[in-house]
């Protein structure tokens, strides 16, 4: 195998050992980088592996002459210029699936947190106020859930609602298939079948061009009211602006989220984060045992064949 030089981008403290095991001489980086920094300490990477933070702009791909695989840790990959690294002839990898379902769990870990309170229990109770009263919640038994992209993700969160939850699950696809409506426990729907029927709309689509503020004002005016959201997704699906004015005007009853637009400068979001009727984690639906364990371990079998073969399993063909 002819040493290549690697670099990877945004490694924890606890993966080092991990990539170092398999690519002893790879360059870590664990501090999210800029695209300047990028390409002032790299500009000789032959091989990049990086996971959503780094910016691998076409500022980057052009700096980088030597730079022949991209290879990202994580299933999104808008943040790499898709069409500036095929006009290179860079081959762009991504890892599909390192475990759906550790996302599709923290979905329920948001949506039952927010509806049945467990945040503001607990804050309760850490003042020493043992009561119940005016912790109301909602439960999800008989609830429509509606799914919006219904992928890997989406799937799993069909099943664990309509098998687990006894809901009954609509979702919304480009593409369906009906043996994963069935195996799944779930029915198609259009996307206005979705926001008029649905009690609670989780997004699992990727964020693309054409799925950028897909929630947004129009949307969100032919939910239900009281409608609940989730996004584990990508935060620039929903319009942030519209999606504020719903919640204040109690059209959307609550917001779990996981992902927000402009996570790198949460002040931003201030407004959005001091909402009491909003629940959001740091993107954090992914990070668990062993989903990153599957990360790590998929993205460099696919960079050992690249070295091998010039091609690579998980090839991203999307927009
Ligand atoms: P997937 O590719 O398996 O599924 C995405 C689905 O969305 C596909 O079925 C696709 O046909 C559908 N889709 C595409 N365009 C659509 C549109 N306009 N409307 C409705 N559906 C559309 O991907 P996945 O593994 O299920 O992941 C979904 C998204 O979740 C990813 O794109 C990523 O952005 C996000 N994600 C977030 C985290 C996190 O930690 N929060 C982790 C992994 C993935």
């Amino acid at each position: 195998m002819k040493p290549k030089r690697i670099v990877f981008l945004e490694v924890e403290n606890e993966d080092r050992d991990e990539v170092l095991s398999v690519f002893p001489d790879a360059v870590i980086e664990s501090e999210v980088l800029s695209e300047d920094e990028i390409i002032r300490k790299h500009n000789d990477a032959e091989i990049l592996c990086t996971f959503i933070y780094s910016p691998v702009t076409k500022k980057v791909i052009h700096a980088l002459p030597n730079l022949k695989l991209i290879a990202t840790r994580s299933v999104g990959y808008n943040h790499i210029d898709l069409k500036a690294a095929r006009e290179k002839g860079i081959v762009i990898a991504n890892v599909p699936d390192y475990g759906s379902h550790v996302i599709a769990e923290h979905v329920f870990a948001l949506l039952l947190s927010s509806i049945r309170r467990v945040v503001e229990g607990e804050e309760r109770t850490s003042r020493m106020k043992f009561e119940f009263q005016g912790l109301r919640g909602i439960a999800l038994k008989g609830k429509t859930l509606g799914i919006i992209g219904a992928g890997r993700i989406g799937l799993n969160v069909a099943r664990i609602a309509s098998l687990g939850f006894l809901m009954k699950v609509l979702a919304y696809d480009v593409y369906q298939d009906p043996d994963h409506a069935l195996e799944y426990h779930f029915q198609y729907a259009t996307l206005d079948e979705i926001y008029e029927k649905c009690d609670i709309i989780s997004l699992h689509c990727p964020l693309l061009p054409s799925t950028k503020h897909l929630i947004n004002g129009e949307a969100i005016r032919k939910m239900k009211d009281g409608v609940v959201i989730i996004n584990t997704a990508r935060g620039g699906i929903i319009d942030t602006k519209a999606l504020i004015k719903g919640l204040k005007s109690r059209k959307i009853l609550k917001a779990a989220l996981d992902v927000v637009e402009h996570e790198q400068n949460i002040e931003e979001n201030k407004e959005l984060v001091e909402m009491e009727n909003v629940i959001i984690t740091p993107h954090i639906a992914f990070f668990a045992d062993d989903s990153m364990h599957r990360m790590y371990s998929e993205a460099m079998s696919d960079i050992k064949l690249f070295m091998e073969t010039g091609a690579v399993k998980h090839a991203v063909v999307g927009e």
